[in-house]
């Protein structure tokens, strides 16, 4: 029997390659369908067989299970993968964006060392409903320990892709926060400077050497190969309190045990602080972000909210990139924001004018304000820059530099007044 010759071969592979070699310790996760190594890449397998109608099921099975983009942005992964399968083009790409660089966001770092198998099978399966032959994974270029669990399970992934005819590859980003946006990313793998494009057009449409390119977060792929082997209504019930099925999460900050955690979707961040052991010294917590850096802060009474892209969305922040950041009672909210303003306009890769000239003045503003020497109008100031640049700079680096900030004005006005008395 072929198939249980492939499964042996497979299983030897996996042996051979376990990631205790590496150093990984082995865990396991609710998200991984498969019990032993060989029984890896069988949805490949089976999509691969069943051509034309099984790729329009797996859409469907995407689409019903309502799965959307976990690097921040939450767009529709089957209208996503639909919008490239049925665009025209010369050929087809598929990027795996493991670029993971927004501050507080370490759970991609967590699925590429335990669950390599699930991104490059999530990959592989993108490849064959779009028609790419090209599979590329996209890496954080301080990611070494990864690469190097990566490029082990490549081994074992490429035997099947090159029965495909597609090419696996791993390339290093060459680092830096905005070569994570995925118009920057294109550019990076062009060998290009790591700026970003306008968009539209998509790169779904235009991406990779102007071809239609599907781009996935390394959980969005995760989550895609559950879904194909379990199918739309297991990963559903997996959720809680009405939300639909797993998140991985990273916590950090004011925690006792800052930490990766796979949640059912729908988990309160009270209940992820609890399982991060709680608040140094059980202290109150201030605030949080719940979606990494590029999300408004909220207070302490969103600390019930569930966890998911839409009861974020009403609390006024976002699910963004999974990234919990607890702040304690005590700290200087102003100083914070200030912080995470800095850390934008460092990153800025100064192409568009209001998110080069404007995070500066921003910065400006909230130094001399952190010095006693601003003046009043100094909150309503930021709040027109912070609109300024939503609107008007072109990429999300610029749209949402000034969101944290603005939101701690808006939220948890600071005590510190604008002028020395
Ligand atoms: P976006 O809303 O512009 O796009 C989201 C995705 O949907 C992209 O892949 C885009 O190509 C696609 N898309 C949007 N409209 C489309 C359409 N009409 N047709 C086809 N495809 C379409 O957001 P973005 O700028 O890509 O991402 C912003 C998010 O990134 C933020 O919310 C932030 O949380 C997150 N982020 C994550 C990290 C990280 O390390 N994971 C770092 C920085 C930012
Ligand atoms: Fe570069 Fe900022 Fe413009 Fe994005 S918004 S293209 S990071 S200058």
């Amino acid at each position: 029997d072929p198939h249980t010759g492939a499964a042996a071969a497979l299983a030897a592979l996996h042996a051979e390659h376990a990631p205790e070699h590496l150093e990984v310790s082995a865990k396991s996760y609710r998200v991984d369908p498969y019990a032993r190594p060989g029984e890896r890449y069988a949805t490949v397998r089976a999509l691969a067989a069943g051509g034309a109608a099984a790729a329009e099921a797996l859409l469907g099975e995407l689409k019903e299970a309502g799965l959307r983009g976990m690097g921040g942005a939450g767009f529709p992964t089957a209208l996503k993968w639909r919008t490239v399968r049925d665009a025209v083009g010369d050929e087809k790409f598929v990027v795996c964006n493991a670029d993971e660089s927004e501050p507080g966001t370490f759970k991609d770092r967590e699925l590429l060392a335990s669950l390599p198998h699930l991104v490059w099978e999530g990959l592989l399966l993108g490849a064959l409903v779009v028609g790419a032959r090209r599979a590329i994974v996209y890496l954080r270029h301080e990611y070494e320990l990864e690469r190097r669990v990566l490029a082990r399970e490549q081994e074992i992934a490429a035997r099947i892709a090159g029965e495909l005819g597609v090419a696996l590859e791993i390339f290093v980003s060459p680092g830096g926060y905005i070569m994570g946006e995925e118009t920057a990313l294109l550019e990076g793998l062009e060998d290009r400077r790591g700026e970003p494009r306008n968009k539209p057009p998509y790169p779904g449409i235009a991406g990779l050497f102007g071809q239609p390119t599907l781009i996935n977060n390394v959980e969005t792929l995760t989550m895609a190969t559950a879904i194909a082997a379990r199918g739309a209504a297991w990963w559903k019930a997996q959720g809680l309190r009405g939300c639909a099925g797993l998140k991985f999460v990273s916590i950090s900050g004011d925690v006792v045990h800052p930490g990766v955690h796979e949640l059912a979707s729908g988990t309160t961040i009270a209940e992820l602080i609890a399982l991060a052991g709680g608040v140094p010294g059980g202290a109150a917590v201030q605030a949080v972000m719940p979606g990494g850096a590029s999300t408004a802060f909220l207070g302490a009474d969103a600390l019930g909210t569930p966890l998911d892209f839409d009861h974020l969305r009403r609390a006024g922040s976002s699910l963004g990139s999974g990234a919990v950041i607890v702040v304690a009672e005590g700290r200087d909210m102003l100083e914070l924001g200030a912080n995470v303003t800095r850390f934008f306009r460092n990153e800025s890769c100064g192409k568009c004018v209001p998110c080069r000239v404007g995070t500066e003045k921003a910065v400006v503003l909230l130094d001399r304000w952190l010095a006693g020497e601003a003046d009043e109008g100094t909150p309503e100031l930021l709040r027109q820059l912070d609109r300024t640049l939503a609107q008007t700079s072109i990429c999300g680096l610029g749209q949402v530099a000034l969101l944290p900030v603005v939101s701690i004005l808006d939220r948890l006005p600071p005590t510190r007044p604008a002028r020395r008395s």
